[in-house]
C-alpha cells in the first residue's frame, strides 16, 4: 500500500459543491485515493510511519487543473506560425507536421507538453493529436492523466493514414490504453473538425465508438473543433448550408448519454446553443488562442445560460504559445468582463470551477477528480503562498485566478503519485528531454521555413 501525507496545509481549496475553503489541514492519500482531510493537529498525524510526506506549511492545496482543449506535441512547433489567422496557421503548421512529426517525435513533444503542464499544476489534458498512441505514451510517461483518442481527417492527414486505418485504430484503442497504462481515462474519439471531415464520417465514428464502449465497458467521449472563427462558419455554410453544430447534431453527436466537448465554440449562434442543450455538452474555451489568432470572443454568459458546461483550455503551443492554465483562467475572466461590460461576469469562483471540477465533469470524470474530497482520486496541486504577490490572502479564489501563476506550483500529485516534487519532475530526465526537444525542434523549423 502506498500512502502520501500532506501535513499542516495553510489553506485547502476543495472546489466542492459549496466551494469550501479550509485552513490548517492535513490530507492523507492511500493508493491514489484521498482517505482523510483532518485538522493539522489531528492525533492520527503521528502514526503515518513510512508514508511519503509533503510539508504543507505556508502552502495551499487545490485540485489539479484540467486543460479541456490542447495539442501537446505542438510544443515542438511553438513560434513557427506567427501573426496569421486560423486558416493561415493551419496551412503553415500542417506541412511542417507532415515533414517532421513521426511517432517518436510526437511522443517526445507530448512528454515535453505534459511536463510543462504538470510543472504548472495542470494534471489532466484533453489532447488531440495524430499518432495518438505515441502522444499518449509520451504524456503518460511524464505522469499526466491524459485523455486522447484517434484523430480523423478526410483523406490522409499529416500521418498519411486512410479513414479505414483510423477506424481500426479506434477499435484497437481500449486494448492500447490498457497496454500503455496510466491514470484512468475515457475512450475518446476526435475527428478534427467539420471542415476536415464529412458529416457521414462523423456519423460513422460515433457509431463505431458506441460499439467500442459496449465491448470494452469503458466510458466514452467525443470531441472536435467547432465554430472557432467566422471564416470557419462561413465555409461550412457555403458547403453544407448549415452550421458546424447543425452538422454534428444531424450526425448523432449531440446526445445525453455520450459527453461531447467542443474545442473553442467561439461563434455558436442561438440556434446552435439550443441544439447543444439537448446533449451533455461542454465547451473547451481557449481564450489565449482566440485572442492571439483574432478568432473572436466567446460569450461566456450566453453559453452558460444555455446549459452548456464551460471548461478552460490552452489550445496547442503553435496558436496560444504556452500551456499555462493560470493565464488561460485569467484571460477567460478578463475577456468575459470586457465583452459583457460587466465586472461581475465570470467570477473568480466560477472560473476556478471551470478549470477544475467543470472540466472534470466535461470528461465524465467528475466523480473521480476535479475537487479535493474524501473518496476521490488524488490529482492535487500545492502552491507556495510565501511570495510577495500572494501575501496577505483575502479572497482566495481571486488570488488564484488573478494573482497566482504556474511559478507558484511546488508539488503535484496525479492519481496519488507525486509526479512533481519541489518544482521538479520525479519522472522525466528534464535536461536530456530538453536537449532532444531542441534538436527535433530545429528540424521542424527547417521544414516550416521551406513551406513559407
Ligand atoms: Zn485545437
Amino acid at each position: 500500500m502506498s500512502r502520501v501525507v500532506i501535513t499542516d496545509l495553510a489553506l485547502l481549496v476543495t472546489v466542492d459543491d459549496a466551494d469550501t475553503i479550509l485552513t490548517d489541514r492535513t490530507v492523507t492519500v492511500d493508493d491514489g485515493v484521498i482517505t482523510a482531510v483532518e485538522p493539522a493537529s489531528s492525533p492520527h498525524d503521528a502514526d503515518h510511519g513510512s508514508a511519503e510526506r509533503i510539508d504543507g506549511r505556508g502552502k495551499l492545496l487545490m485540485p489539479g487543473l484540467v486543460n479541456l482543449h490542447t495539442h501537446l506535441p505542438m510544443t515542438l512547433l511553438r513560434g513557427l506560425a506567427e501573426d496569421v489567422d486560423l486558416q493561415g496557421f493551419l496551412a503553415r503548421v500542417w506541412k511542417a507536421e507532415g515533414a517532421v512529426m513521426d511517432p517518436d517525435t510526437v511522443e517526445l513533444g507530448a512528454t515535453l507538453g505534459a511536463l510543462e503542464s504538470l510543472l504548472g499544476g495542470c494534471t489532466t489534458q484533453l489532447d488531440m493529436y495524430f499518432h495518438h498512441e505515441a502522444t499518449h505514451r509520451g504524456a503518460v510517461a511524464a505522469g499526466s492523466r491524459h485523455v486522447i483518442g484517434p484523430v480523423f481527417f478526410e483523406g490522409p492527414g499529416p500521418d498519411g493514414l486512410e479513414w479505414s486505418a483510423r477506424l481500426a485504430g479506434l477499435r484497437a484503442w481500449p486494448a492500447a490504453l490498457d497496454e500503455i497504462g496510466g491514470p484512468a481515462v475515457p475512450v475518446s474519439v476526435m475527428p478534427h473538425a467539420t471542415y476536415t471531415c464529412p458529416p457521414e464520417g462523423f456519423a460513422e465514428v460515433v457509431a463505431v465508438l458506441r460499439e467500442v464502449i459496449a465491448e470494452s465497458g469503458r466510458p466514452g467521449l467525443l470531441t472536435t473543433h467547432v465554430s472557432e472563427n467566422e471564416a470557419e462558419n462561413a465555409g461550412i455554410r457555403e458547403r453544407y448550408d448549415a452550421t458546424p453544430t447543425e452538422l454534428l447534431h444531424r450526425s448523432g453527436w449531440v446526445e445525453r448519454d455520450l459527453p461531447l466537448v467542443l474545442g473553442h465554440g467561439v461563434h455558436l449562434g442561438e440556434g446552435d446553443r439550443a441544439l447543444l442543450a439537448e446533449g451533455t455538452v461542454a465547451v473547451g474555451h481557449c481564450p489565449g488562442s482566440n485572442l492571439k489568432l483574432a478568432s473572436g470572443a466567446l460569450n461566456w454568459t450566453s453559453l452558460r445560460d444555455s446549459g452548456i458546461r464551460l471548461g478552460i483550455g490552452t489550445d496547442g503551443c503553435s496558436s496560444s504559445n504556452d500551456l499555462d492554465m493560470w493565464q488561460a483562467m485569467r484571460q477567460a475572466a478578463l475577456l468575459a468582463r470586457l465583452t459583457s461590460g460587466r465586472p461581475d461576469v465570470a467570477s473568480a469562483h466560477e472560473v476556478l470551477r471551470a478549470a477544475t471540477i467543470e472540466g472534470a465533469r466535461a470528461l465524465g470524470l467528475g466523480a473521480e477528480i476535479g475537487s479535493v474530497e474524501v473518496g476521490k482520486r488524488a490529482d492535487l496541486v500545492l502552491l507556495d503562498l510565501r511570495a510577495p504577490h500572494l501575501t496577505p490572502v483575502h479572497d482566495v479564489a481571486a488570488l488564484l485566478v488573478f494573482a497566482a501563476g504556474r511559478g507558484d506550483v511546488t508539488d503535484v500529485l496525479v492519481d496519488g503519485e507525486v509526479v512533481v516534487r519541489d518544482r521538479r519532475s520525479t519522472r522525466v530526465d528534464t535536461p536530456a528531454l530538453l536537449a532532444r526537444a531542441a534538436e527535433r525542434g530545429a528540424l521542424a523549423r527547417a521544414a516550416a521555413e521551406e513551406v513559407s
